[in-house]
């Protein structure tokens, strides 16, 4: 089955959101087999939103996710990247549905309290990246 990488960001976990936002991937169905509270380096941070280097909020980006530690996830069941997507929701709060975890838990873009990966490729990628170090 499918693995994917699941991140709570500094805000979620400042906000003492872990609990609640597991409980709704194991609830789903979605097994948690890795998980770690680990502070993100610069330099990390700059690689892992490397494909928005060119964006106006760049900075404020790579500040917001070393502001504290983070959350990190592996979970896996079928077409995990897929479902965690939908349990995680839209980029942005304000458009995100009641129900998803950004639309429960988040008012603004700029902290929007949860990463997941996009591709099966990228999933393994970010897995590497924060997991194996
Ligand atoms: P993530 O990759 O964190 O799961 P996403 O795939 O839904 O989010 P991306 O387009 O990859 O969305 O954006 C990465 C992150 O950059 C967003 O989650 C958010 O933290 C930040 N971001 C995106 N757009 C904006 C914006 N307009 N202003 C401030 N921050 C933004
Ligand atoms: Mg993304």
């Amino acid at each position: 089955s499918e693995k994917a990488f699941v991140m709570i960001k500094p805000d979620g976990v400042r906000r003492g959101l872990i609990g609640e936002i597991v409980s709704r991937f194991e609830k789903k169905g979605l097994a948690v087999v890795k998980a770690e509270l680990v502070q993100v380096s610069t330099a990390t941070a700059e690689e892992h939103y490397g494909h928005l280097k060119s964006k106006p909020f760049f900075g404020e980006l790579v500040d917001y996710m070393t502001s504290g530690p983070v959350f990190t996830m592996i979970v896996e069941g079928p077409a995990a990247v897929k479902n965690s997507r939908y349990l995680i929701g839209a980029t942005d709060p304000a458009e995100a549905a009641p129900g998803t975890i950004r639309g429960d838990y988040g008012l603004d873009v700029s902290e929007n309290v949860i990463h997941g990966s996009d591709s099966p490729g990228n999933a393994s990628i970010e897995i590497a990246r924060f997991f194996i170090r």
